[in-house]
């Protein structure tokens, strides 16, 4: 596919013609794809000197100046995937590899030998605050929307039930059926404890297994470790939701980082615990201010914890790939990409208000000393203050390892291809490795320097992530499965 293919040709931005007319235009594409077509690359002015390693000698400069603007341009980044589509795109990638190394082993230096592990699939939900209107599954048999509820009409004259059938994309899914029936505070102070709720649910897990093999914690430290991997996905509630790997292996060492454990017990018991643990687990939260009281937080009731079969799945079982690409593509969703979708929520805008609320209520009671004083700078995360997708350090290979391959991977074939001498690879791979980079750029700015430029970075962004995913989706013989998980992240 060449550069010309990757520009749709409606681009009809007087500035994005300009460029595609003038001379540099052939360098600029270039640059373009070397930062994936990113959305809002970061705007470097500088030189770089490569040096080799072992006699000092200098053997070239790359300077900006030489370059179509002047500048060089570098990915954004982010991956959040109303921000950057390209960098999101990226990003949801090299999730789906890091997770799905730490399910099924033999990749990014994993040992096949993981894939043995008891593993489970977990969903920790967030409990109930008030009636919402919900949707049928796509798929399943159409049911009314709250079929649960108790009849009649509540306190403000609405009511209490809907007996319609909604869309998954109908825009009342979500919405309280009474916004002055729904606990606003209660959930925005559950998500706000959210994250320590997590860290307590991992603690219990660990100690709830150790109990049920009659060891101290203290001695399972020496033949157990509990690794996970997390991503949180909102619902259209806005209330967070947390699934998470969870995998039984042995006490790493420098040696072995992924040992099997050294009891044997099958998923169906790990996920037993990890049941147990959710119902185990609670915090005290303090009230808000003189007015409030305290509550009790919980997880919901609708927890599950399915143990992944890798071996023996058939057909319309959840298969690790399927697992590994869910949570990938839930790691690129965010509170600004749900609120944004659709018509303007009501729902979703009123929890912002509440954590701006509860926040000057705790101001003005405590101070800074209070527990949500900072709740409205994450009013627009909901009041969720954790990370959004996180693991344990031993889950799998890293984010920045696989950065760092990439990055290395396209500057030694950049190299090699400025020396146009790919007959000797071996030879000239050597030489990559012996010379040292100095850099000395500075930041000048973020963005594309016309609507011309950001519309044709655009454009081929898309035609080049569909070329991508057409690649991704046709299975290759011997890693069928690998490449079906990978398609499915992207639909
Ligand atoms: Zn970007
Ligand atoms: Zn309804
Ligand atoms: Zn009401």
């Amino acid at each position: 596919m060449s550069d010309t293919d990757l520009y749709a040709l409606d681009v009809d931005d007087p500035t994005a013609l300009k460029r595609m007319l003038s001379d540099g235009f052939e360098d600029w594409s270039k640059q373009a794809a070397s930062t994936g077509f990113c959305s809002r690359p970061v705007r470097l002015f500088g030189q770089a000197s490569t040096f080799d390693r072992r006699s000092g000698q200098h053997l070239h400069t790359f300077d900006s100046r030489d370059l179509p603007d002047s500048v060089l341009y570098i990915r954004c980044g982010n991956r959040r995937s109303s921000r950057c589509p390209s960098c999101s795109h990226e990003y949801q990638g090299d999730m789906w590899h890091l997770l799905s190394a730490g399910v099924s082993g033999g990749d990014k230096g994993v040992p096949e030998s993981v894939s043995t592990h008891p593993l489970v699939f977990l969903t920790l939900t967030a409990p109930s605050f008030g009636t919402v209107h919900s949707s049928t599954r796509p798929g399943a048999q159409p049911r009314p929307c709250t079929v649960n509820s108790a009849p009649g009409q509540c306190g403000h004259g609405r009511p209490r039930r809907c007996t319609e059938h909604h869309d998954v994309d109908d825009a009342r899914v979500g919405q309280a059926l009474c916004r002055d029936c729904y606990d606003y505070e209660g959930q925005t102070i559950w998500q706000w404890h959210c994250p320590e709720l997590w860290r307590r649910y991992t603690i219990r897990l660990r100690r709830l297994v150790a109990a049920h093999l009659g060891m101290s914690e203290k001695a399972s430290r020496d033949l157990l470790r509990v690794q996970f991997a997390k991503v949180g996905e909102y619902q259209k509630r806005g209330a967070i939701h947390l699934h998470a790997l969870v995998r039984l292996d042995g006490a790493p060492t420098d040696e072995e980082p992924f040992p099997s454990p050294a009891v044997d017990v099958p998923a169906s018991w790990l996920a037993e615990r990890c049941l147990e643990a959710a119902r185990d687990v609670e915090i005290d939260a303090a009230p808000v201010d003189a007015y409030d009281s305290a509550r009790v937080l919980r997880f919901g009731r609708q927890v599950d914890a399915r143990p992944v079969q890798r071996h023996t799945h058939e057909d319309g079982d959840v298969s690790p790939e399927m697992v590994a690409a869910y949570l990938a593509k839930y790691a690129t969703k965010s509170a600004g990409d749900v609120a944004t979708e659709g018509t303007p929520n009501r729902h979703l805008k009123q929890l912002r208000e509440t954590c701006l609320e509860l926040c000057g209520r705790a101001l003005l009671d405590e101070g800074f000393s209070s527990p949500y004083a900072l709740l409205g700078k994450w009013a627009d995360a909901l009041g969720f203050r954790g990370h959004f997708a996180s693991k344990s350090r031993q889950f799998s290979t890293t984010l920045g390892t696989l950065r760092d391959a990439r990055r290395k991977y396209h500057r030694d074939r950049e190299q090699l291809e400025t020396r146009g001498d790919l007959a000797t690879v071996d030879d000239s791979l050597d030489a990559v490795e012996h010379t040292v980079v100095i850099n000395e750029f500075r930041f000048v700015g973020q963005g594309w320097l016309t609507p011309g430029d950001a519309e044709l970075a655009r454009s081929a962004a898309d035609a080049a992530r569909e070329w991508k995913d057409a690649r991704r989706a046709a299975p290759r013989p011997h890693e069928k499965g690998k490449n079906h998980g990978e398609a499915l992240l992207h639909r």
